[in-house]
């Protein structure tokens, strides 16, 4: 995820918030009583113009054999997410999204026609989307229009009676999207730059200009077609396999599975260059892909470069790189910002000009190798693995914190024991546990830096062997699926054969943290 600010506890100020007038550091005001995203509780009783659908006509009586038609109930328009109850749909389990949007850059608004192909649960008659601040014009299921509605940020659509579970909703709309505040203090969703934009989805962008089933619990199959004016570039997750500067749209294709929330869109005046390749100690090719200003690919060069190193290193911490592809995007985004959006990480161009390393000869500088190190690890732990629920995001930010600092520690910017030594000092009181993260603290210390400090604890609880196997383990054993805490939880019980009930009661569920590590 994006770091706002950067602070050690040696008082070393690395980073300001953002650029002086982005409203970053806009606190919310308003203590959120009621979740935002409160579901719509009233079902949509009597969608208009659509007969309630009739059970068919059937003889057996082995239930397992009826072949009923599209279910009689309503569906839930929420998962009842801790933090986010209104996101996602419980009925809902997304395939594919196909992405075609035919954008007016200069105006920051464009056409679109989204493909959302999912099984929905036969059960209910109603398909729930999360889709805020656009009108939709168009819906049709498998090819015919539907009736929808959208209510708050919800758009129901009504599914034929003889849908299957698989069906393919076409959503036609047009949207001028802009960064909204999230519920968390930050803004997500479209960002409007200079020429161009980007899109930063975390945790609940995605649906400000996108239809979609905007919860990290669903991953699903992407492709981009996105039309662009001559001579502007986009860059979005996987593989390139339509240049628009050859005429017709950009088309990029993500044939591996992956939440809204780490959508990699990037629309301006941009090279995309292919970086070669990396070699994954199981033999894979990874396929390097970059993105710099038009023009730029010498200045970025020497922060592309340290990517193979940070590579091995954490290939033989954490195991094989997990994904098929990685690249560095520079672009004109918020400064101090950064997000692993899924193999190609999004990073702020103003955090990585020369001016900000001195000249050319001075070493890349500690925020810069914080970040670089910080998104490369989340490719493991993020994005191979995902969280479950937003209440598991330490499984995100605690561990990328934690192996930014191993890095660090690697390349004798930080001494690690003594960085955890005063992040522990700053654990010892507070009213959150890095496991039951608030709105407002699921992207503050408790989840970054001290949250890195339960995942050193760990280590030190069940020592350096067990722990870098847990780690591999988690990564090898649940790519591509999204997970809880508590199968962490249970992973660390069963491959260290230790019992750690105890440990995460006091560590990861506690809100001030013992004062010791635990000893060697
Ligand atoms: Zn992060």
């Amino acid at each position: 995820m994006q770091r706002m600010a950067v602070l050690t506890v040696a008082g070393m100020l690395v980073a300001t918030a953002c650029a002086a007038d982005a409203p970053i550091t806009t606190p919310i005001t308003t203590p959120i009583t009621a979740p935002i995203t409160t579901p719509i509780t009233t079902p949509i009783t009597a969608p208009p113009n659509v007969p309630a659908p009739e059970l068919p006509a059937t003889t057996s009586t082995e239930a397992s054999t009826i072949s009923v038609g599209r279910g009689s109930r309503p569906t839930d328009t929420g998962l009842a997410d801790r933090l986010f109850p209104g996101l996602g749909a419980p009925a809902v389990d997304v395939v594919s999204y196909l992405v075609q949007l035919n954008v007016n850059v200069d105006a920051g608004s464009f056409d679109a026609v989204v493909d959302v192909v999912a099984d929905v649960d036969t059960s209910v008659r109603q398909m729930a989307l999360d889709a805020a601040g656009f009108t939709v014009d168009l819906v049709q299921i498998d090819g015919a229009d539907a009736p929808f509605e959208q209510l708050g940020d919800e758009l129901i659509i009504e599914l034929p009676a003889d849908s299957g579970r698989r069906v393919t909703a076409t959503i036609t709309y047009a949207a001028s999207p802009d960064e909204a505040f999230s519920a968390v203090g930050l803004p997500a969703g479209w960002f409007q730059t200079e020429g161009g934009s980007y899109v930063l989805n975390e945790p609940d962008g995605a649906r400000r200009w996108l239809p979609s089933n905007d919860h990290p619990s669903d991953k699903a199959t992407w492709r981009f077609e996105i039309t662009v004016p001559d001579g502007v570039t986009v860059s979005a997750n996987g593989d390139l396999v339509q240049d628009g500067q050859l005429g017709g749209p950009w088309i990029w294709q993500m044939s591996e599975e992956m939440p809204t929330y780490l959508v990699h869109l990037v629309i301006g005046p941009y090279d995309v260059f292919d970086g070669g390749a990396l070699t994954s100690t199981d033999g894979d090719k990874i396929q390097l892909t970059h993105v710099v200003p038009a023009g730029e690919q010498a200045k970025f060069q020497r922060f592309i470069d340290e990517t193979p190193k940070q590579f091995d290193y954490f290939e033989e911490r954490f195991g094989p790189y997990p994904l098929e592809d990685y690249g560095l995007a520079f672009v004109d985004s918020i400064a101090g910002l950064a997000m692993e959006t899924q193999g190609r990480s999004l990073f702020s161009q103003f955090d990585f000009q020369v001016s900000a390393v001195g000249d050319d000869e001075e070493p890349i500088n500690f925020l810069q190798q914080l970040l670089l190190a910080h998104e490369l690890a989340h490719q493991w732990f993020g994005n191979a693995v995902s969280p479950a629920t937003w209440s598991d995001i330490w499984l995100n930010e605690s561990f990328a914190t934690y192996a930014q600092y191993l890095w660090l520690d690697e390349i004798e910017l930080v001494d690690l024991d003594s960085e955890m030594s005063e992040l522990l000092l700053a654990r010892q009181t507070g009213d959150v546990a890095t496991g039951t993260p608030t709105l407002e603290s699921m992207f503050g210390f408790e989840s970054y830096d001290g949250g890195s400090v339960v995942v050193h604890a760990l280590r030190l609880e069940v020592g350096d062997e067990a722990f870098f196997s847990l780690l591999a383990g988690w990564i090898g054993s649940n790519t591509g699926t999204s997970q809880t805490s508590g199968a962490f939880i249970l992973l660390a019980h069963e491959l260290t054969g230790v019992d750690l009930g105890e440990f995460f009661d006091t560590w990861l569920y506690a809100t001030s943290l013992p004062a010791q590590f635990p000893q060697v």
